[in-house]
């Protein structure tokens, strides 16, 4: 990741001093800025890990609609659950936190919806592949083909990531849009084939993930969106400050601040 404004360098500077980040390289392999790219250790989940730990989590529940019933919102998930709050701060996908919000009712007003319905995303297919031998990516570990169909891989190994010899492919979204629903095992064959000539030895095992929502095409003028006070409804995330680990820390602190700020009334 990297770190332009001074709050989320701030952020990374204590989890460098705490030992959660560390630098990974500069710059961009063929490219001409030389911003400092940072990594969690021992993986980027220790970032989020770091950030939650007070909290009272869960995860793999899905949340079905949010609605207005009196003074609290309803919170309904799929598997049938229900809990009430005073506040919600939806993160998903905007599309998805949309569909949230548009099952329980909601009013939104026009210039929000119009918003809301412009933040599109663009698809990434990814494939992890366990490799026989050391790849060919060169230090540090990062690489950006010279063909339109991927976007970059990184060596996990020479990343820090991971003790044995693995890559992580990113197609690129124009290539993961086209075949986005087609058999998943098809796409791993063809992007490891696509990827051949740098992996340099041969695929073990492969794990494939599929990003519907991966990432936001525009990003909104505001760094989060209050859909309605008392009892108060955000959306925030990465579409609201810039496409990457940092845009969404910071939608996340603004829309934090808002939301204090609001209750603290
Ligand atoms: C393959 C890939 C590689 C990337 N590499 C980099 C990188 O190198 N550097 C960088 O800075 N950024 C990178 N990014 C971007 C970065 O990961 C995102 O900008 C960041 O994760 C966005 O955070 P977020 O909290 O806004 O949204 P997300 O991380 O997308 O989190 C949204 C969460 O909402 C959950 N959710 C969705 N619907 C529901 C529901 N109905 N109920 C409950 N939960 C729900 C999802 O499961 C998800 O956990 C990468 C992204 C991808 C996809």
């Amino acid at each position: 990741m990297t770190a332009r404004e001074p709050r989320f360098l701030a952020q990374v500077n204590r989890w460098v001093a705490d030992g959660t980040a560390e630098l990974w390289f500069r710059g961009y392999p063929g490219g001409s800025e030389n911003h400092e790219r940072w990594r969690g250790i021992p993986n980027m989940r220790a970032l989020a890990n770091s950030l939650a730990c007070s909290l009272n989590i869960n995860t793999a529940t899905q949340v079905l609609k949010v609605m207005v019933q009196q003074d609290r919102w309803k919170v309904e998930f799929t598997d049938g659950g229900l809990i009430h709050a005073r506040n919600i701060l939806l993160t998903a996908p905007v599309p998805q936190s949309l569909e949230i919000i548009d099952r329980g009712g909601t009013y939104l007003s026009q210039d929000q919806r119009i918003r809301l319905q412009k933040l599109t995303y663009d698809p990434c297919i990814a494939v992890m592949a366990l490799l026989e031998g050391p790849s060919k990516i060169p230090a540090p570990g990062m690489l950006v083909p010279d063909i339109d169909d991927i976007d970059w891989i990184s060596d996990n190994m020479k990343k820090g990531v991971s003790k044995i010899p693995s890559v992580t492919i990113h197609a690129s979204s124009d290539f993961s849009g086209t075949h986005f629903d087609e058999d998943q095992d098809e796409v791993a064959k063809k992007i490891i084939n696509l990827s051949k000539s740098w992996l340099g030895a041969s695929v073990k095992h492969y794990m494939v993930h599929r990003w519907r929502y991966s990432k936001p095409r525009c990003v909104d003028k505001e760094r989060f969106m209050l859909i309605q006070h008392n009892p108060t409804l955000m959306i925030a995330g990465d579409a609201f400050a810039g496409p990457r680990v940092e845009g969404a820390f910071l939608s996340g602190c603004n829309a934090a601040e808002a939301l204090i700020a609001h209750i603290e009334k």
